[in-house]
C-alpha cells in the first residue's frame, strides 16, 4: 500500500513533534514542512543536518531564510500539492488563514487546539470518537489538556461508566525556552467552566463535565485533578488496574521520585527521550482517593508532546481507515508506546 503523504505546516513547538511523529510512522512519508521565517527551531533543524524538505510560507522573507542556511524546496503551495494530508500546527487562527489553500488545492488537513472550532467538519479524539474523523476533510484535534483527560476520562467511562467530572486544571503558562509571558511569579485564575470542560462534553456529550483553571508559572507540564462520578463505584486499585492498562497512560509513585510535573520531564530526558518528549500522560496512584461514590485522581500533561499521537490517529482517519482500534494500535507500536 501507498504511505500516506503528510506534510507539517508551522514548524513550533508542536510542528517539529509532529515531523518526528510522522517520521516514525511506517505507513506515512512526511514529505516536508513549511514555516515562514528562520525561527531557532529551524536554525536548529539546518544545524542537525536533518534532511526535511524545507517549503516557504512567506516568499518575502526567502532571503532572510538563505542567509541563515535554509534550502528551499518550495512555497507552501508546492508542499501541499504533494501532500494527502497536511497537519497545519502554525499559530491559532493561521490555521484557518492556511485552509484557503488547502481547499483549494483539494487536501485534507488537521488542525491542532488553537483554531476555532468553525475550522473543521470535526472535533477529534482518537480513542473517545475515532468514527466522527474518518474520510472528513478537515479535523481539528482536542488542546494538550483536554487530549490528556479525555484519555483518562474515556478510559473509565468504557470499563465503569462515568456520568459527570469535576476538574481542576493546575496549567503551566508557558513551553520551556518561552519568553513571551515574561519572567513571572503569580498564579492566575481563569474563568470558569474551564475549555476542556466544556470541549470534553464537545466529545463525549453523555457526561455532565465542569472545571477550573489556574495559570502556574512553571514550564515542564501541566497537573490535571480529576473527580468522576462512576455509574459503578470503583476504588484505588481498579482504577490503576483500569487506566494502567491504558496504552498512553503510565501510572507512577511518588516513592519512586515522581515528586512532581519536573520529575516527569526529567524522567524522560534521562531515558534518551528526543527532547524529553513522553507521549504518554502520568496517573498518580498516590493521587487516587474515594470521596464518596466518586473518585478522585490526578494526572500529569506533557503539553508539547501529548498531542502528537492523537494527530497520528487523525491523518489516518481522515485517509479512511474504519478501525479506531487499528489507527490507534498502529500510532501506538511506531511512537513505542505500551
Ligand atoms: P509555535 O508558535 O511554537 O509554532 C508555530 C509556528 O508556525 C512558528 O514556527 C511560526 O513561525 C509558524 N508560522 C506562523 N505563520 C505561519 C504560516 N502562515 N504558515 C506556516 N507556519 C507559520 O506554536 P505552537 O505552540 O506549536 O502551537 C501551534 C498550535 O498547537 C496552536 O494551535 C496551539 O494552540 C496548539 N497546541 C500547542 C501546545 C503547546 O504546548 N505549545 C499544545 C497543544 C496544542
Amino acid at each position: 500500500m501507498d504511505k500516506i503523504k503528510v506534510g507539517v505546516s508551522g514548524y513550533g513547538v508542536i510542528g517539529l513533534r509532529l515531523a518526528t511523529g510522522v517520521e516514525l510512522q511506517e505507513d506515512m512519508e512526511l514529505v516536508g514542512i513549511s514555516d515562514v521565517a528562520p525561527t531557532l527551531a529551524i536554525r536548529g533543524l539546518v544545524e542537525s543536518g536533518r534532511p526535511y524538505n524545507f517549503y516557504n510560507a512567506m516568499p518575502e522573507n526567502e532571503e532572510k531564510l538563505k542567509e541563515a542556511g535554509v534550502k528551499i524546496s518550495g512555497t507552501l503551495e508546492d508542499l501541499v500539492k504533494k501532500c494527502d494530508v497536511i497537519l497545519d500546527a502554525s499559530p491559532g487562527g493561521i490555521g484557518a488563514e492556511n485552509k484557503k489553500l488547502y481547499e483549494r488545492l483539494n487536501t485534507k488537513a488537521i488542525f491542532q487546539g488553537g483554531e476555532k472550532d468553525e475550522v473543521a467538519e470535526a472535533f477529534f479524539h482518537g480513542y473517545a470518537n475515532y468514527s466522527k474523523g474518518v474520510d472528513k476533510d478537515y479535523l481539528k484535534l482536542t488542546s494538550c489538556n483536554t487530549t490528556g483527560l479525555i484519555r483518562a476520562v474515556d478510559c473509565l467511562d468504557k470499563a465503569v461508566g462515568v456520568d459527570r467530572v469535576a476538574l481542576t486544571i493546575i496549567r503551566r503558562v508557558a513551553d520551556p525556552g518561552d519568553y513571551h509571558r515574561g519572567l513571572t511569579n503569580a498564579l492566575q485564575m481563569d474563568r470558569a467552566p474551564n475549555h476542556q470542560a466544556v470541549d470534553l462534553m464537545s466529545i463525549m456529550p453523555h457526561i455532565d463535565a465542569t472545571g477550573l483553571l489556574v495559570h502556574t508559572p512553571v514550564t515542564h507540564g501541566h497537573i490535571i485533578t480529576v473527580l468522576a462520578s462512576t455509574k459503578k463505584k470503583i476504588n484505588k486499585e481498579e482504577t490503576i488496574e483500569i487506566l494502567g492498562k491504558h496504552p498512553r497512560i503510565r501510572t507512577v509513585k511518588i516513592d519512586d521520585g515522581f515528586l512532581g510535573n519536573a520529575s516527569l520531564f526529567r524522567y524522560a530526558r534521562d531515558m534518551g527521550k528526543l527532547r524529553g518528549d513522553l507521549y504518554e500522560i502520568a496517573l498518580w496512584e498516590d493521587s487516587i482517593v474515594n470521596s464518596g461514590n466518586d473518585i478522585m485522581f490526578a494526572i500529569n500533561i506533557p503539553q508539547e508532546s501529548v498531542v502528537i499521537p492523537e494527530n497520528m490517529d487523525a491523518v489516518r482517519a481522515a485517509m479512511g481507515i474504519k478501525s479506531g482500534a487499528e489507527a490507534t494500535s498502529l500510532t501506538n507500536k511506531y511512537l513505542g508506546m505500551k
